[in-house]
């Protein structure tokens, strides 16, 4: 029924935009995330930003406080999905924007600590979930010469000359032991602090690292968890970057690592799903983390327009520069939607996939970059200094188009994917 208005008042509006209405609890916790990712996430985010790649992770540092800080806000994934699950994706959604609009960096640290947990609780191991709980966690997965390469499901996407590369880390699979060689790429998030390793890797189980189906030649896999004090493991430099510098990251060796079997959760053919499975679920993250960082570079433009005079009075008056600002909004807007979307069918579909995250995760960040840009340009001359938060959300945000997979990678793998859902039938009624 249309609700009829004796008056033209100005929308609801919510620090997430045009939401419909929050519950109590709803608002509660964005009040309390949002007072977290405000006083402790983007103070620490900018003062870890200033520092070297090794003083963020010295003992002592403020890194640690913002991770100790996030403990104690108990934001488990497990309390969430007590709620109702449409209720559950938004407030996910909510507590993941609020984070990226503190520091995305700190929100991407933060997300990817408790993958090893989050695989333990799912394959239900105690003796894993004990091993992981209240440890700082890494996903491991690309290396120096298995990128993009790091995750491929279907045939069309190795040249039919080629083959997948078996890597610079891999694994030989015993009867009870597990025995480890080689390195992960310095991209690893969390690489150069975490004391538990979610770990993809090649894996030759005494028949080779390749098998041939009907789907053509594979690489064997395993995935494990690994925790990271075992003989044999050494860090890397932590590495100097140019965006998301309060996200510690860097190589991690392993020297003739022995682990034991029991320790693996997915082997040979269990591998592909598992990954599957992990991307799908924890790619949405990133939609939400960088929703907020755009967010918070569409805050500062609007506040930057109603104090910086120019033209003969402040910026906002001119019709353009409302063009500007009601084009971030809108595409603030579309990226939150693709974000909740995409976080919703992670969620709650019965049958995910990981290119079903990976298209939200390039069309937010490719959103959040537009913003970020626009905003970058509307502080003029001061948007190019240190002194404005501006230009470490640009760097931040400028990062996240490779992050969790290439931006173009992943479009093209969704191409593919558009085909085999068509030759399966799909549009074809
Ligand atoms: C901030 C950040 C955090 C990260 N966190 C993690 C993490 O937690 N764990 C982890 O394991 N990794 C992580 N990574 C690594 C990330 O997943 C990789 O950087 C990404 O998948 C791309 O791999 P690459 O850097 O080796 O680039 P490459 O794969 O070498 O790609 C280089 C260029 O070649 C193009 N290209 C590649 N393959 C093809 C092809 N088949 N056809 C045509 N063009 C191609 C790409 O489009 C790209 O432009 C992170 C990276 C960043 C930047």
């Amino acid at each position: 029924m249309l609700r009829l208005k004796k008056n033209v008042e100005l929308p609801s509006i919510s620090p997430t935009g045009f939401e419909t209405p929050l519950s109590e609890e709803e608002r509660a916790i964005q009040g309390s995330v949002h007072r977290f990712a405000r006083d402790v996430l983007r103070p620490i985010g900018r003062e870890l930003d200033r520092m070297t790649p090794e003083e963020v992770i010295a003992p002592g540092s403020p890194y640690w406080v913002a991770m100790m800080e996030a403990a104690k806000l108990g934001l488990d994934p497990q309390l969430i999905a007590q709620f109702p699950p449409e209720m559950a994706v938004r407030i996910e959604s909510i507590i993941g924007e609020e984070l990226g609009w503190g520091d995305a960096g700190l929100a991407c640290s933060l997300g990817v600590a408790s993958a090893p947990l989050m695989m333990a609780q799912s394959v239900g191991n105690q003796e894993l979930i004990d091993m992981c709980m209240g440890k700082v966690g890494c996903w491991a997965s690309t290396q120096p010469d298995r990128g993009s390469d790091a995750v491929t499901f279907y045939r069309q996407e190795i040249l039919p000359h080629g083959k997948q590369p078996v890597g610079n880390i891999s694994a030989k699979v015993g009867a009870d032991e597990i025995v480890i060689n080689g390195q992960y790429s310095s991209w690893v998030s969390n690489g150069s602090v975490a004391q538990v390793a979610l770990a993809y890797m090649a894996a030759d189980y005494g028949d080779g690292f390749y098998r041939t189906d009907e789907n053509g030649t594979q690489t064997n896999g395993i995935v494990l968890i690994v925790p990271l004090d075992l003989p044999g493991i050494s860090r890397g430099k932590p590495l100097d970057k140019i965006g998301q510098r309060a996200l510690p990251q860097g190589e991690i060796f392993f020297d003739n690592v022995k682990v034991p079997k029991r320790f693996a959760v997915a082997l040979k053919d269990e591998f592909a799903g598992n990954l599957a499975a992990m991307w799908s679920h924890v790619g949405v993250g990133m939609c939400q983390a960088f929703t907020g960082a755009a967010r918070a570079a569409f805050e500062l433009a609007l506040a930057y327009c109603h104090e910086r005079k120019q033209g003969g009075g402040l910026l906002i008056e001119h019709q353009m520069t409302q063009l500007r600002l009601g084009d971030m909004l809108r595409r603030l807007e579309m990226a939150r939607a693709v974000a909740r979307r995409s976080l919703a069918f992670a969620r709650m579909s019965p049958q995910t996939h990981p290119y079903a995250s990976a298209q939200a995760k390039v069309s937010v960040t490719e959103e959040a970059m537009k913003i970020v840009h626009e905003a970058f340009q509307l502080f003029g001359g001061n948007g190019t200094t240190r002194e404005y938060p501006i230009e470490k959300i640009f760097r931040d945000v400028r990062s996240a188009l490779i992050e969790d997979g290439e931006n173009y990678i992943l479009t093209a793998r969704l191409g593919g994917l558009a085909s085999q859902l068509y030759q399966n039938g799909w549009t074809k009624e």
